[in-house]
């Protein structure tokens, strides 16, 4: 640890810069714990999808197995490979925005257009579990910001509350102009999140159950990426759930732009 002993001071110039000292050493204990914490999760989400592939590859090496079985072991090894792929990507982008090396390109978008297409993609699946996935935008709003990293912000949000619904659910997508702000809302009517988790789930490898959403195929880290995104976008995002009744996810971006005339401003 980072421990500092220092004289007992009063009130003086000397004490001021003891008690500096003091604060710096308790920020570089925190920032050594946090370090070792993330590494430690990281460790962990390797570990698992690891003995996954080494076991059933064990399996199909070493044991007489009729093709049903070998291609259900086979595909077992291909989602954990894919899930460990994922990580990767994410702990890639992690330490870009951690770095500021987060390069942000950012271009006029219209986001009826825009959002409506990330939709088509995800309305397969939101099918498949008897889901809705609606798209509110009264008028064309555009924005500044980078399609790709705009794209990963609505396509997490919208995959989560996929995730998180049951039969029935609908998810509503709300797109708003506020004087010069862009409001987009994501709601769904799902599982919902305790009051108690909520101010965590921006945290890195943040689950609120761990073994159910280790089955939906989360690290947990989707949330605090989109958070960053966002952040390097210049806006915010916030959040309101309840257990049993649903989510809704508020993000808000400056700048609104309502007509193709004043794009260049
Ligand atoms: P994951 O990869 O596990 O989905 P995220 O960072 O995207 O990680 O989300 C963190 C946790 O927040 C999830 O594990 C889940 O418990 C909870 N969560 C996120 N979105 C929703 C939602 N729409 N409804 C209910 N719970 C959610």
């Amino acid at each position: 640890d980072f421990s500092v002993s220092l004289p007992e001071t009063g009130n003086d110039e000397l004490g001021e810069l003891s008690k500096s000292i003091q604060l710096l050493a308790d920020d570089l204990n925190y920032l050594k714990q946090e370090r070792t914490d993330f590494l430690a999760s990281i460790s962990h989400e390797l570990r698992t999808p690891l003995t996954y592939i080494k076991g059933y590859a064990n399996i199909v090496q070493n044991r007489e197995l009729s093709p049903e079985e070998r291609r259900h072991y086979l595909t077992i090894i291909k989602e954990e490979t894919e899930r460990i792929s994922a990580l990767i990507k994410d702990l890639f982008d992690l330490a870009q925005l951690d770095n500021n090396a987060f390069i942000i390109n950012k271009e006029p978008v219209e986001l009826y257009d825009f959002i409506r297409k990330i939709d088509q993609k995800l309305t397969p699946a939101f099918e498949e579990k008897g889901l809705k996935l609606v798209l509110f935008c009264p008028q064309r709003v555009y924005l500044l910001a980078d399609p790709l990293r705009l794209e990963q912000i609505i396509y997490n949000l919208l995959d989560n509350a996929l995730k998180y619904s049951e039969n029935e659910g609908i998810t509503k997508i709300t797109v708003k102009t506020d004087n010069n702000d862009v409001l987009i809302n994501i709601i769904d009517n799902g599982k919902g999140i305790p009051s108690a988790d909520l101010p965590f789930l921006f945290h890195r490898f943040y689950r609120v159950e761990k073994s159910r959403t280790r089955a939906s195929g989360g690290s947990g880290l989707g949330l605090s990426i989109v958070e960053e995104l966002i952040h390097a976008h210049g806006g915010t995002i916030t959040v309101q759930s309840r257990k049993n009744s649903g989510t809704e996810f508020a993000i808000k971006f400056k700048g609104a732009l309502l007509d193709e005339d004043n794009l260049t401003r």
